[in-house]
């Protein structure tokens, strides 16, 4: 019988990662929340919305509408790619500029309104693994199983910050820490949805554990 698996933590704990895996190995559909908000904030950065000294929420709320996001699948790396329209975004989504902004855009209450009902809707068919900060407390809070990822905060700007360099970005170690440091209090302390662990969330700390131990312990859960 299929269900609906909730990862939920903070930024680079490896969410993402054990995510794909489990839906692969399961048959299921992956979805990374994250990258929604991170579109929606692409696009109010391209209408010059958003930046590093402007922050425009009467705007962004009068364009919200105008959002059209979509995931697609890519057939050579066998991952849903983000397209904003027709676009595929997928690889301007994760740099440097859009993780600055990304945690106020993602505290608007409509901004959340509108991507919640859109991962509902993606969801209702379970056979679903969704990433995100409050998957199993907001989106699908009857989730089966609720995962709530931790690392240390050396561990996750490490790992983001070797993500980003992998890609080619230009970034100082010191300014990823900084920005990880800055989404975590964020999203843990905006009003609408915070990102808390659900009661019935079962806690990983990967700061130690690697990742492939990791996944092995929740696919057998998740086949349990
Ligand atoms: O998962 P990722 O780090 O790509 O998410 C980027 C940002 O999007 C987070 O720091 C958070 O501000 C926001 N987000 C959110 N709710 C989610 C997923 C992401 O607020 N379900």
């Amino acid at each position: 019988k299929k269900i609906t698996i909730a990862i939920d933590g903070h930024s680079s704990t490896g969410k993402s990662t054990v995510a794909k895996r489990l839906a692969k190995e399961l048959g299921y559909i992956y979805v990374d929340t994250g990258a929604m908000y991170r579109a929606v904030t692409l696009y109010m950065m391209r209408k010059m919305f958003v930046s590093e000294n402007n922050f425009n929420e009467e705007a962004i709320l009068r364009h919200l509408p105008f959002v059209d996001l979509e995931f697609k699948l890519n057939e050579t790396t066998g991952n849903a790619d983000m397209y904003m329209e027709t676009e595929n975004v997928e690889e301007e989504i994760r740099y440097m500029e859009v993780s600055k902004h990304v945690s106020r855009v993602s505290a608007i209450p409509d901004v959340r309104r509108k991507l919640v009902e859109q991962q509902q809707e993606m969801g209702k068919e379970k056979g679903v693994v969704m990433d995100g900060r409050d998957i199993g407390t907001v989106v699908f809070p009857d989730a089966e199983l609720k995962i709530f990822m931790t690392a240390s905060t050396e561990k996750r700007a490490q790992r983001r910050y070797e993500e980003l360099k992998a890609r080619g970005e230009d970034v100082e170690y010191e300014e990823v820490e900084k920005n990880v440091k800055e989404r975590d209090y964020m999203d843990s302390t905006r009003k609408d949805s915070p990102l808390v662990r659900a009661e019935d969330a079962i806690e990983f700390d990967n700061s130690e554990m690697d990742l492939e131990e990791q996944f092995e312990k929740i696919l057998k859960i998740a086949k349990d």
